[in-house]
């Protein structure tokens, strides 16, 4: 039986591969065309292929049951061509009106446009989400969670960079990212750090006590003299002073971006020239509004290593923050004829981010790691943080409630990951044994 709204709402189910939209929200909507994002195209994470390796048949019934909810016609599985094996094991599996899209071996390929366009030739309007072009996507994990029927208290992510065992983990929310590096073998650095959520579009952190949430997808780990650490770390005073002094307007950044390869009006190199006048946020950089902060402008376009998504970013944010928006007419975006030409191959990626020497591989290990405490985030979702149901002091069970959204507010249901009670409750619910 396909599972209903109101249960993946009751189970706390959110998108598991980036912002953690609530999966409920998203399946209330009406598409023509289901896609499942099996891209993972950040270099060194094997999350989802694993799972589709272990749990194919489950991922397949939970993306079936989107694609009823939202009265698609199509369910498509997006994956790399390259990965053969889960193809040939997923193809006689595949229900009726379900079929298999193999993608080139690049990034951003994982990204909602590129992906909608690679599965559907159409381009969403710059500013509009996939359902614009009657599309919906969800990710792997997520239609894991969709089909196995239960409140989400487990994570799935890939441990990888140094460490000893490069491994895809299953975890119980809430343990730290110092627990799920001791359980790829522990940092073969000293004084490690970790680009949380992977090498292009993570975040940087170096205080291991913090918690995996239900959308960690990924550890890299670093040492410190790490050139990615340099680049992560560089504080924004020096990113526009270097910028604006360095760019010499070649335009690669703008000439690799995925989403003017798409046809959208952004151009970051205008960005990068804006800071020559000062005028991060003046009407002539509109465009990066449309930015989706995949990072490739910086980390594999400019010969001179400047950060031009960082430039974009704060300038989209001082534009958000003055409620300005660029209205771009969709009969307007077409895909630009270099698109394909201008795809970046993911190994040529891994060699000029420098993790050629890291092992390229994270297959899933399950040993049913029982944590002795866990601490849940009430916001790891995309919305309004959870309100508290539970108190110090209270025993709780794997699976109970601990947290709802207020009334009327977007948001998840969060749920207990561990047996115990409850010893704080502040932002976060921490249970102890
Ligand atoms: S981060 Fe750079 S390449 Fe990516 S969308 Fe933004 S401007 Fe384009
Ligand atoms: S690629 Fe680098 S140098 Fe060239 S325009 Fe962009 S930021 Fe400037």
């Amino acid at each position: 039986m396909v599972a209903t709204l109101e249960q993946i709402e009751s189970w706390g189910v959110v998108g598991a591969g980036g912002a953690g939209f609530p999966t409920h929200v998203k399946l209330k909507s009406s598409a023509e065309i289901m896609i499942l994002n099996a891209a993972e195209c950040e270099p060194l994470l094997h999350k989802d292929k694993e799972l589709l390796r272990r749990y194919g048949d489950e991922v397949l019934a939970g993306l079936d049951a989107a694609r009823q909810l939202v009265g698609a016609s199509e369910a498509v599985v997006g994956i790399k061509g390259k990965y053969t094996d889960v193809i040939e094991a997923l193809t006689p599996k595949l229900p009726a009106g379900m079929r298999i899209q193999a993608l080139t071996d690049t990034y951003p390929a994982g990204d909602e446009f590129v992906l909608v366009y690679d599965v559907t030739g159409r381009v969403i309007p710059p500013g509009k989400i996939p359902l614009a072009v009657g599309a919906a996507v969800i990710n792997v994990e997520t239609a894991l969670n969709i089909a196995q029927s239960a409140p989400v208290t487990t994570k799935f992510l890939t441990i990888a960079g140094a460490v000893h065992n490069p491994v895809t983990i299953h975890v119980p929310v809430g343990i730290t990212f110092g627990e799920a590096v001791e359980l790829a073998g522990g940092a073969t650095v000293d004084a490690p750090v970790a680009l949380i959520g992977g090498a292009m579009m993570g975040s940087f952190c170096d205080d291991f006590s913090g918690p995996i949430t239900k959308t960690t997808g990924g550890m890299i780990v670093l040492g410190r003299d790490h050139p990615l650490v340099h680049r992560y770390t560089l504080p924004w005073s020096a990113i526009k002073t270097i910028g604006a002094s360095a760019c010499d307007q070649c335009n690669f950044c703008t000439y690799y971006c995925p989403r003017y390869l798409l046809g959208h009006p952004i151009e970051p190199h205008k960005a990068m020239r804006s800071l020559g006048f000062n005028e991060v946020g003046e009407p002539n950089v509109l465009g990066t509004q449309f930015c989706c902060e995949c990072n490739l402008c910086s980390m594999m376009a400019c010969p001179e290593d400047l950060d031009p998504k960082n430039v974009c970013t704060v300038n989209k944010r001082e534009l958000a923050s003055e409620g300005r928006k660029w209205e771009v007419e969709a009969d307007e975006v077409r895909a630009d004829m270099h698109l394909s030409n201008r795809r970046v191959p993911i190994q040529r990626l891994i060699l000029k981010l420098g993790l050629k020497q890291f092992t390229n591989e994270g297959p899933l290990r399950e040993n049913g790691y029982q944590p002795t405490q866990v601490v849940l985030p009430l916001k790891q979702h995309a919305g309004a943080p959870a309100v508290a149901t539970v108190a110090v002091g209270d025993p709780v069970k794997v699976g109970d409630v601990i947290a709802r959204p207020a009334t009327g507010a977007l948001g998840a249901v969060i749920h207990a990951s561990m047996d115990g009670r409850v010893t704080d409750v502040s932002d976060s619910v921490t249970i102890g044994n």
